[in-house]
């Protein structure tokens, strides 16, 4: 049985003190939300922080971004292996803003996927349309080709113990949800994609939804049968709209 994913993608925002009142206040309540597993994805110079503080493992932590090199001269940029070290669990990759303001393509996420995995990381890979994609009916196209850049590159059983966001880009940060029913038209289409036939993989692979997901609309998503929880983000900045989020998977 697939446990539900919340995870706060807290992008550029956040502080040491914010950290602080979220680790309090999730720690708090985590005896209450058994029905699914939590994690924060704060900025990565704030993940040592959060792990020291963090007294309870069952709320984990990710990382927003990695690089495809594992160390040598490539300033700025974060190893697989270091934010291991710091203590993410998990690492998002090809969110659309990346994608978009980073020029990130689909063959530099599949060696991030493929490094992560070697490293014992797990990948929650993004993917989604375009608003224009959408109106032209390509949303599927657009989804299978960001897939199969990973299973050309990490092979059939790419997606075992593996997370995707479907982060249709027009409702991210829009206010403008995917509804229920039409993510969960996605979500099935993703799921039958990534497994073949596989049963192990199909049953296994955690899809979560994003964009614009709040403490109003996420019931419904979670009643969709091939939604496993969401990757959220400006509601993923207040506490209690976290926790309201998570209370509904
Ligand atoms: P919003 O929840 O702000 O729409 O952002 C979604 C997102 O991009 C999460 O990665």
């Amino acid at each position: 049985m697939r446990r539900s994913l919340i995870m706060g993608n807290w992008k550029l925002n956040g502080s040491l003190s914010m950290l602080a009142e979220f680790i309090t206040s999730l720690s708090d309540q985590i005896d209450a939300l058994k029905m699914c597993d939590i994690a924060i994805a704060p900025p990565a110079v704030y993940l040592h922080e959060a792990k020291k503080q963090l007294k309870n493992d069952r709320i984990s932590l990710a990382a927003q971004n990695v690089d495809f090199n594992t160390g040598g001269a490539f300033t700025g940029e974060l190893s697989p292996q270091m934010l291991k070290e710091v203590g993410a669990k998990y690492v998002i990759i090809g969110h659309s803003e990346r994608r978009s303001y980073h020029q990130e393509t689909n063959e530099g996420i599949a060696k991030k996927f493929a490094l992560l995995k070697e490293t014992g990381l797990i990948p929650v890979l993004c993917i989604g349309e375009s608003e224009t994609e959408n109106a032209q009916g390509l949303t599927q196209t657009i989804c299978a080709k960001q897939l199969d850049a990973i299973l050309a590159k990490c092979g059939p059983d790419a997606f075992k113990n593996s997370v995707i966001a479907y982060e249709p880009i027009w409702a991210i940060g829009t206010g403008k949800a995917a509804t229920a029913s039409e993510a969960q038209k996605v979500h099935a289409f993703i799921r039958q994609h990534v497994s073949k036939g596989k049963d192990e993989i199909a049953k296994t692979v955690i899809i979560q939804y994003g964009g614009s997901v709040n403490a109003s609309n996420a019931d419904e998503f979670f009643a969709e049968k091939d939604i496993d929880g969401a990757l959220v983000g400006g509601a993923s900045l207040k506490v209690n709209d976290f926790l309201k989020i998570a209370q509904s998977a």
